[in-house]
């Protein structure tokens, strides 16, 4: 692009004025959930018994009779269409980012040369996409390419445009999961029966536990027209040049400050629009880059929650769109600034009601929380690799162990209060225990955990997993990510953990152990070998990575070595014990994960490389031949170096040495694409792809950012970040 078309794109980014918003003129009360297949809308559209059916199979996670089914279809599309829908799909999450959907319209040949508008439970229940070109890690190969979707009835269908939306579960036909909801359910299912049969330790009654999910969404919003100038931004969703702007985040002047009115428009549609669909969003604030915004739902049933953030994260981009901006979900879009993360607040409670993270006024509540907080931190302990490699992806490895990120270490932040009681826990002996738990005036007792931790509000934003007072928040996860993945891996090692207490506090009752003393003395050995997962202290520091390597935490940093984690022998024995992910499933996944790895550094190497040779170096060219013809024609008119300074010199051999640096780093970036393409095997391409081919790269970016800085701004042909991070 030319300079001049570059200061118009500036120029009209600049000038925008906020798009009006159509508000409703009901109130959010009324039209909440509008778009949604409902409760109150089931009962609506069904029948009776049809109603009761459903009800009954989606509390007891069981399946409907096909009779239920058609009845559900039959409703389904009467709310449908009187809600303008004319197409339906299945909407499922396959190992991509994001998710999938082939729309089907609702007409049937009539019989008579006519068209009626049907929809059977068979089409409700199941559907068979011919979905070969979706990542399987060669689970299917093509001539047994089908995989089949079928109905998720914990999730409720929605209506998005003109199209009726089911969410729906994608596997083989083998039975192998090809996406991210299927591990998921099951992964609910097994933390539920893991902790409901602890739960009931304390309470007999207890039938179900859930497990929540309350998620923070950063993003970043860019001008379109800025955007649609970016080539890297186009292609990887991230820019793979550009020198830091003289002013970007240091004067802290954006967190929470007042939103620009273009992008208030925004916010206030995308919240219009998530409310019908259902998505309960309430927090709406800038975050610390500028043009870098956070929104947050009120928490969910995790399969729900994790749902509403995938529709959110597509709502999203076409509202932008709307407003004449680009949604940018990427972990790290600009250098210099601070990344973009999704923060996964994460909890367990029980169908009456108590959550199980929360300390209570009672002390056997107490024994409660502790018995489950301490099982978090001992499962997250022994399989902290695998929670890492749960988060990890090419480009939210930008964001982990930069500065503003958690690091690239998982460990859990328990605060001075929490941390003092489990010190009481591990250093006392089973008769101080029995105290401890049996006398209220014990000093330290568990009776005092209320008071202690209503007011343990120091939070650490450096720690990558902490408790913050009646829940986990698991903050390592990355913006663009399906936070399916996190939250399998958690609630797997959780449910798992769970598991093995419960059988080891059984095992002691029955011997005839008091359950109290039973479960303290349990709690004790975990204390004890999974102290060394907490961490209070600056998780930013060099210091805390030499102490974590001492202490054997996985330090992995190279990403396609990170995602080992899930091949594992105990990740292997975790997951089959807890029935979420078969071998043959787990190694399909990481080849896919490998495989997505080498593509997008793939992709990013050569976009650099194409705007490196064809719209940098060129320009750089040109502005060094008009110096050089500068100093010569001085030159030829007083024949000396009059009205030359050193400088001018300078610059030339400047920019001659960068552009040395750019073309020479570019050739071997191309051969080492060119020798890793050639590895067949993927995880090995990957590591190849990270430890050859992106230090390339930054090399690359150093040198192109320096010659920004030299070149005549006019020529310079890609939007600066200071024109890209400044909305007006
Ligand atoms: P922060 O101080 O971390 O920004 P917010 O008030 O924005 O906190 O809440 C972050 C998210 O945590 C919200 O989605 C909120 O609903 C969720 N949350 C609150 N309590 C729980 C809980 N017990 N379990 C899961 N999520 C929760
Ligand atoms: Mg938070």
């Amino acid at each position: 692009m030319s300079t001049s078309l570059r200061f118009k794109m500036v120029e009209q980014a600049f000038d925008r004025k906020a798009v009006p918003v159509e508000i409703p003129k009901e109130r959010p009360e009324e039209y909440f959930g509008k778009l949604v297949f409902n409760r109150g809308t089931m009962f609506k559209y069904l029948p009776k018994t049809t109603y009761q059916a459903l009800m009954d199979a989606i509390q007891n996670k069981q399946p409907i009779s096909r009779e239920i089914a058609d009845s559900v279809a039959d409703g389904m599309k009467r709310w449908a269409i009187d809600n303008g829908a004319r197409h339906y799909t299945h909407w499922f999450h396959p190992l991509t980012d994001g998710t999938a959907e082939k729309h089907d319209a609702f007409v049937e040949h009539d019989g008579k040369g006519g068209v009626v508008e049907e929809f059977s439970g068979k089409l409700l229940v199941q559907q068979e996409p011919d979905a070969s070109s979706f990542p399987n890690g060669g689970i299917r190969n093509t001539f047994e390419a089908r995989g089949y979707s079928a109905w998720d009835i914990s999730s409720p269908a929605f209506i998005l445009g003109e199209t009726l939306c089911i969410p729906t579960i994608f596997i083989s036909y083998t039975g192998e999961s090809l996406d991210y909801k299927t591990p998921l359910l099951r992964a609910l299912n097994a933390v539920d029966k893991a902790a409901t049969a602890v739960a009931r330790f304390f309470d007999p009654e207890i039938k179900h536990v859930e497990s929540f999910l309350g998620w923070e969404q950063e993003y970043f919003l860019v001008d379109e027209s800025l955007y649609s100038s970016r080539p890297d931004l186009v292609m990887t969703g991230r820019t793979l040049m550009g020198h830091e702007s003289p002013k970007n985040q240091q004067l802290e002047d954006h967190y929470f400050g007042a939103i620009p009115s273009r992008v208030e428009a925004f916010m206030l549609d995308l919240e219009i629009r998530c409310h019908h669909l259902g998505i309960p969003v309430k927090t709406r604030h800038n975050e610390v880059a500028p043009n870098q915004f956070e929104l947050a739902p009120i928490f969910e049933e995790t399969n729900l929650a994790n749902d509403h953030n995938l529709l959110l994260m597509s709502v999203m981009a076409e509202v932008a769109r709307k407003h004449n901006f680009r949604v940018l979900l990427h972990e790290k879009p600009f250098a210099g600034v601070n990344g973009s993360g999704k923060h996964n607040n994460w909890s367990l409670g029980t169908d009456k009601g108590d959550m199980l993270f929360s300390p209570g006024k009672t002390q056997k509540d107490n024994l409660r929380f502790i018995t489950y907080v301490v099982n978090v931190m001992a499962a997250v302990h022994k399989h902290n690799a695998l929670l890492k490699a749960s988060i990890m992806s090419a480009t939210n490895a930008h964001r982990l162990g930069a500065n503003e990120a958690p690091p690239a270490i998982i460990s859990i932040f328990t605060g001075s209060q929490l941390g003092a009681v489990l010190d009481v826990l591990e250093n006392s002996s089973d008769a101080d225990l029995s105290k401890l738990a049996g006398k209220s005036e014990y000093s330290l007792g568990l009776s005092q955990i209320p008071e202690i931790l209503i007011d343990n509000t120091d939070r650490n934003r450096t720690s990558p997993f902490a408790f913050t007072g009646n829940r986990f928040e698991f903050r390592a996860v990355g913006s663009s990510a399906n936070c399916a993945s996190a939250m399998i891996a958690l609630n797997s090692v959780v449910a798992d953990q769970l598991s093995d207490f419960h059988a080891k506090v059984q095992k002691r009752l029955d011997d005839g152990m008091e359950l109290r003393d039973a479960l303290l003395s349990e709690i004790r050995t975990l204390v004890k070998e999974s102290k060394n997962i907490i961490f209070n202290g600056n998780g930013y520091s060099d210091e805390w990575k030499e102490e974590a390597a001492r202490r054997g935490l996985d330090c992995e940093t190279s990403a396609p070595k990170i995602f080992d984690a899930y091949i594992y022998p105990q990740t292997v024995e975790m997951f089959g014990r807890t029935g979420v992910f078969s071998p043959v499933e787990l190694a399909a996944r990481n080849e896919v994960k490998w495989e997505m790895y080498t593509k997008k550094i793939q992709i990013e190497a050569r976009v650099l490389g194409d705007l490196a040779l064809n719209h940098i170096i060129p320009v750089a060219t040109r502005y060094q031949s008009m110096l050089v013809d500068n100093v010569v024609k001085l030159r030829s008119i007083y024949g000396d170096l009059t009205g030359i300074t050193s400088h001018d010199l300078e610059t030339i051999e400047n920019i001659a040495r960068r552009m040395t640096v750019i073309k020479s780093m570019v050739a071997q970036m191309v051969a080492a694409r060119k020798k890793a393409n050639a590895i067949e095997n993927e995880r090995e391409k990957a590591i190849a792809y990270h430890d050859n081919v992106a230090p390339a790269m930054e090399t690359i970016r150093y040198n192109i950012d320096k010659l920004e800085l030299l070149v005549d701004n006019e020529m310079w042909p890609l939007p600066k970040y200071r024109e890209l991070l400044f909305i007006r």
